[in-house]
C-alpha cells in the first residue's frame, strides 16, 4: 500500500489550495476568528445543597414572583424613598422579583420539605411551579418525603401539595401546619370575599390532606432537630423554624420579610399581603433581632436565590449578608 507522503510539489500545491480556500472565506478576519457559539439553552442551577451539622440541607427553587413595581405593595416609606433605597442597592425599582426558595432537610432519619411553592397555579404568572422538576434535578423523590411542614397557607407556600389533577405530590408525607392558619385559609365563609382565590387554592391543596395532617405550635419539635417558632402577623399562624444539628443553628424564616433590602434596612415597613401588618412587624423585629444577636444564619424564602445568609445590625435596621455556598 502506498503511504501518503506528498512530494514537495504536491505539498506546496496542497498548502496553496488550503490558503486559497481560507483566503476566499471570511475566516482570516481577526474579528470573526472567534467561533459563534449559540446561546446556551441550559437552565441555571435550581438547587443548592450543603451540610448543616449532621443534616443535609437543599434549597430547591420553585421559580420566582415578578411583581413589577413592588413599591406599591409596601406601606411606610414614600415611593421616592424606596426608589432611592433600591437604586443604592443596584436594584431596579420597577422590577421587584421575589424568589421562591424552598428548604428540604434530610435529618439522617427523615426527609422533610418546608413549604411547597405555587404548584400548578399561575395566579402570579408563569415563572413559578418549577419545584417538581427541580426536586428531580436535586435527586429528591417526592414519594420519599416523610414530612411537609408549612410556614403558612398562602398560595406560594401551600400551593404545591397537589398537582394539576388534584393528586397529592407528596403521597407518603405527614402534613404539618398551624391550626389557626389552616382554619383561616380554608374557611368556606371567605369564599365570597376578597380573599377568594387564596382560600380556593388553600382548600384545594389542604383539604385532601386532612387525614394525614398534624397541627403545630411554637416551641414544638416537629421532627428531631426542627423546632417551630410562632411569628404571626403576615398570616394568623405564620411560623418559622429552627434547624439544630451538631450544636449549630440555621433558621428558616419563611415570610418574616419578603425583600432583602426594604424589609431588612427598614424593618418596620408593612406589606399589603399581611393579614395583620402591625403584628407582622413585631414578629419580624423579634426574629431579625434574634438572628443578628445570636449570629444565626438563615434561609429566607423570598430573598435573592438561594436566600441563605446572615443579618447584622445597621443603623435603625439591619443589613443582609448572603453566604457563600459550597456544594457538599
Ligand atoms: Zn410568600
Amino acid at each position: 500500500m502506498k503511504s501518503f507522503k506528498p512530494s514537495r510539489r504536491e505539498a506546496l500545491a496542497l498548502a496553496g489550495g488550503a490558503v486559497a480556500s481560507v483566503a476566499g472565506s471570511t475566516l482570516l478576519s481577526p474579528r470573526d476568528a472567534v467561533a459563534k457559539a449559540p446561546f446556551s439553552a441550559a437552565k441555571p442551577d435550581a438547587f443548592q445543597s450543603f451540610k448543616h451539622g449532621d443534616m443535609q440541607i437543599s434549597v430547591v427553587s420553585d421559580g420566582y414572583l415578578a411583581f413589577g413595581d413592588g413599591r406599591k405593595l409596601m406601606i411606610g416609606p414614600t415611593i421616592e424613598e424606596m426608589g432611592r433605597q433600591l437604586e443604592a442597592n443596584f436594584l431596579a425599582p420597577d422590577n421587584m422579583v421575589l424568589e421562591e426558595n424552598i428548604t428540604v432537610v434530610n435529618t439522617g432519619s427523615k426527609l422533610v420539605i418546608i413549604d411547597t411553592g405555587m404548584g400548578a397555579s399561575k395566579m402570579f404568572g408563569d415563572t413559578t411551579g418549577r419545584l417538581p422538576n427541580n426536586l428531580k434535578s436535586a435527586g429528591i423523590d417526592p414519594a420519599a418525603i416523610d414530612a411537609v411542614i408549612l410556614s403558612h397557607c398562602h398560595p406560594d407556600h401551600a400551593g404545591g401539595l397537589v398537582d394539576a389533577e388534584g393528586k397529592s405530590v407528596f403521597p407518603n408525607a405527614q402534613v404539618y401546619v398551624n391550626e389557626e392558619d389552616f382554619k383561616f385559609w380554608t374557611d368556606e365563609a371567605k369564599l365570597s370575599g376578597d380573599a377568594k382565590p387564596f382560600v380556593e387554592l388553600a382548600r384545594a391543596n389542604l383539604l385532601p390532606h386532612k387525614d394525614r395532617m398534624a397541627f403545630i405550635k411554637g416551641g414544638q419539635e416537629i421532627v428531631t432537630g426542627i423546632t417551630a417558632i410562632d411569628a404571626p402577623g403576615h398570616t394568623v399562624g405564620h411560623t418559622v423554624f429552627m434547624l439544630t444539628s451538631g450544636g449549630k443553628s440555621l433558621a428558616v424564616t419563611a415570610d418574616c420579610g419578603h425583600h432583602s433590602v426594604l424589609m431588612v434596612e427598614t424593618p418596620k415597613i408593612e406589606f399589603v399581603y399581611d393579614t395583620d401588618p402591625k403584628l407582622a412587624v413585631q414578629s419580624r423585629l423579634k426574629i431579625w433581632d434574634m438572628l443578628a444577636t445570636d449570629r444565626i444564619p438563615f434561609i429566607a424564602f423570598h430573598f435573592p436565590w438561594p436566600g441563605v445568609g446572615n443579618l447584622a445590625k445597621q443603623g435603625e435596621g439591619y443589613r443582609y449578608y448572603p453566604s457563600p455556598i459550597r456544594q457538599g
